[in-house]
Parts: structure tokens; sequence; C-alpha cells
């Protein structure tokens, strides 16, 4: 099988190194590809956001399968175009990622299907806005109705800085979605689905603030865990049927089946799990860490998601114990990240690219993002996973950089727990 994975991060690293270890897989391809995928797989370039280059290279390098891993090109119809060139491909179509390119949509799908979320309201008219904040909070939840990366979302319990939040977004022309706040642990249980199918990935959780503690604002994550070791029993089949497949049934009934991954980003209330997010593709950094820890291999699993066999391929099974992926980031992220250092041991074990290039002159690589490596490594548990990736981490050099020191810590420890299996934190 010759497979074509769209995207240039930590998560396509992490996809194309579990994809190399398949004996089916004959050829990788990654568009456009960092200096770590360029390692395992050929690299071409491609503009994400353009569905029409997409299929062209898929039919030109005669993918058997096209595995996209940002919602970029997914909001835009890349899925859409790569198959009506004629080529499998892992990845909703453009109805089907509405479910994450615009947030009211997701809502309207979740009422509609009876899934549990925050109540919420958009508001477009700076007149109405103080009216409607009254009806929130304390705490408010403030979102940018429109893809942000994970960094429009304000949490506060600070009226005045809610207020000039929202106002901001509305100013650059961007409809605010006000939540109802949602406490309990987070999880975010990715899932494979190929239009009625639906077959979990180990839970995960991810760490979106940039410092220790949570300190510091949202990034697009700075490390995740896997599995949840705190997490109550029947989790996973809870959100199956209270979540996902209402959600899935719902866009097939809407005439949108959703084909490709779908990732439920929850909080485990004291009233049960409820939607935070969805995202329309696999998370990162979660990826980096689920994937260590899969024992099928992946190439059955996405093709079967591709031609709508998922019913018929084997249940995923895992490698006991525990991964964790910490992010490396470059001095100045999530602001404006410094770039074009050069980054030593980022060849070590367990070092996935995020944003990096190589230095055509010598060869070198060099830090081209902000988030720059994904370290992981796995363990019998989480503490022997968290000791290992810091070990790891360690042995790579990158000028300035920083890293939360904290991924998994409190998991690790049992400070943690969910209603179900004990007190809510
Ligand atoms: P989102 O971009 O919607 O994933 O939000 C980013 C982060 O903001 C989430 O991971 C949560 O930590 C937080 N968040 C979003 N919505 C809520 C909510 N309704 N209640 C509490 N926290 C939230």
């Amino acid at each position: 099988m010759r497979i074509l994975v769209i995207g240039a991060g930590g998560r396509e690293h992490a996809i194309l190194r579990a994809l190399s270890r398949d004996p089916e897989v004959t050829a990788l391809a990654c568009a456009p590809g960092n200096a770590g995928t360029a390692t395992i797989a050929e690299s071409y370039s491609v503009d994400v956001a353009a569905p029409d280059e997409i299929a062209e290279l898929a039919v030109k390098w005669r993918a058997d399968l096209v595995v996209f891993g940002p919602e970029t090109p997914l909001v835009v119809g890349a899925a859409d175009a790569v198959r009506a060139a004629g080529v499998p491909c892992f990845g909703p179509s453009r109805a089907a990622a509405r479910i994450e390119g615009s947030k009211a949509f997701a809502k309207d799908v979740m009422l509609s299907a009876g899934v549990p979320t925050a109540h919420s309201e958009t508001v477009d008219n700076p007149a109405k806005l103080d009216a409607a904040l009254v009806n929130f909070g304390p705490t408010w939840v403030v979102k940018d109705d429109g893809l942000a990366g994970g960094k429009g979302v304000l949490v506060t319990g600070d009226f005045d800085a809610a207020r000039a939040h929202a106002l901001k977004l509305l100013e650059d022309g961007h409809p605010v979605l006000l939540e109802s706040f949602l406490d309990g642990p987070e999880a975010s249980l990715l899932c494979l689905v190929d239009g009625t199918t639906v077959r979990p990935l180990l839970p995960a959780q991810d760490f979106k603030r940039v410092g220790d503690g949570d300190a510091g604002p949202n990034t697009g994550g700075m490390g995740a865990y896997a599995p949840l070791p705190w997490a109550p029993e029947g989790m996973v089949d809870e959100v199956v049927d209270t979540v996902v497949r209402p959600t899935v049934e719902e866009l097939a009934r809407r005439g949108t089946p959703y084909s490709g991954l779908l990732y439920a980003g929850l909080a485990l209330t004291s009233n049960g799990p409820q939607v935070i997010e969805f995202n329309c593709r696999f998370g990162d950094p979660e990826t980096q860490a689920i994937l260590a820890m899969l024992r099928t291999p992946l190439s059955t699993l996405l093709a079967a998601v591709a031609n709508g066999e998922l019913a018929e391929a084997p249940e995923p099974e895992w490698e006991p114990g525990a991964a964790v992926t910490v992010i490396l980031a470059a001095e100045g992220y999530p602001g404006r990240p410094r770039v074009d250092d050069v980054i030593g041991g980022s060849d070590g074990p367990g070092v996935l690219h995020s944003g990096t290039r190589r230095r055509e002159e010598d060869g070198a690589v060099l830090a081209a993002g902000g988030r720059v490596l994904s370290v992981v490594a796995t363990g019998e548990d989480l503490e022997s996973a968290r000791a290992e990736v810091y070990r790891r981490v360690d042995g790579v050099h990158l000028p300035g950089a920083h890293y939360r020191t904290d991924i998994a810590a409190r998991a690790a420890r049992g400070e943690i727990s969910a209603p179900g299996n004990g007190d809510l934190t």
C-alpha cells in the first residue's frame, strides 16, 4: 500500500512512524512534511489549503490511500477532491468537517442528537454582548466561532476580561460563542469512524496551557498522555454511547456521513461526560502518545475507515502501560516563536518533529515553528513513561526552548479523579 500523509507536524510524523512499521506499507510520502518526516517518507511541497493540488499529487504519486493530519485541508474540501479523483481517503468531507470548522454547527448537531454539552449562545452584535454575558458566568467561557487552533478561547472569572476578549473578536469580524463553564477533568477520546461504525482509541489527556500548573495562555498543546489511569470504568463506552455514536448518526441523517477521525474533547462532570469541542482529525499531541501504544497495524485501520469496512476490521489492540508526549517549544511561543536555530539531538529516541526544516547547505536541522519537537516515551506506568520522556528531552538542545515539566504528573501521582470513581477535582 502506498500512503500519502498530508501535514507537517508531530502528529504526521507519529502517523508515518506507525505506518512505516506495517509490512503492508510499500511506500510513504508526506506533503509538505518536515525534516523528521523526510527521513521516513518522500517529501512533496503542497499548499494544504488547496484541494486540487492535493488531489493532483495523490493521483500523480499513485497513492492507494491519502491520510489527512490537519483540519485546514479538510474544512476546505480536500478529502472531497481526493475522493472525486478516485483515491481512497482518510478524512471527512467538507460538509462533515464543519463539526470542527464551525462551533455553532457542532452545537446544532449536538442539540439535534441529544449529546450533552455546555449551554451556549452566539453573539454577533456588540450591543447585545453585556446582556448575554450576564446570563453566563462567572466563570465565563468566550470562544471564537471558527477555527482558532485552540487559541481563541478565554476562560475567566473576570467579567471585564471576558467582555474585552469578546469585543476584540467582534471587532475582528468573528461571531462570539458564549458557553456555560464545564467543571471536571478533561479527556480526549479519538474515534475511528467510517460513516456508521465507531472504534474508540485509547483515551488521552492533553495540556493546552503553556506553563507548568496550567499557567499562561492556551497553545496548540504542550503535552499529552494515554491512557487515563483515573478514568472511571466504562467511561469510554459511555462516551461512545452518549456522544460519539449519536453524533455520527445525526451527521448521517443529515446526509453528511462522517468518515475519518472524530475527536471528542470532553469534560467529565458530575452530570456525566459533556462535550467541550469536536475536532475532525487526529489531535496533536495526543496522537503521538496514542500511536506509541498501538499494536494493530495502523494502515489496516485507516484503510478500513476509508473503504467503509471498519466493522470487519480488527479491534485496535494496545501495548500494556502508558505513553507520555512532551512538546519542546521555541522561545516566544505561543507568541512570536524564534526560528532558524540549530537543534541538537533531533534524531534521538522518541523524538518526533513538529516545526523543523533541514538546511540545504549542511543538513543541519533547524527550528521552523512554535512547537518544534514532540518527545515520546512509553513505560509500564505513567511514572516510568514520565521519567523516560524527560530523560529523552534532556538529550535535545535548542537555544531558548521551553517545555512543561508536569505533563502527566498529577495523574501519575493519583491526584486526578473523575465523578464515578471518587471526588471531583
Ligand atoms: P476549545 O478550543 O473549545 O477546545 O477550548 C480550549 C480549552 O478551553 C479547552 O480545552 C478547555 O480547557 C477550555 N474550555 C473550553 N470550553 C469550556 C467550557 N465550556 N467549560 C470549561 N472549560 C472550557
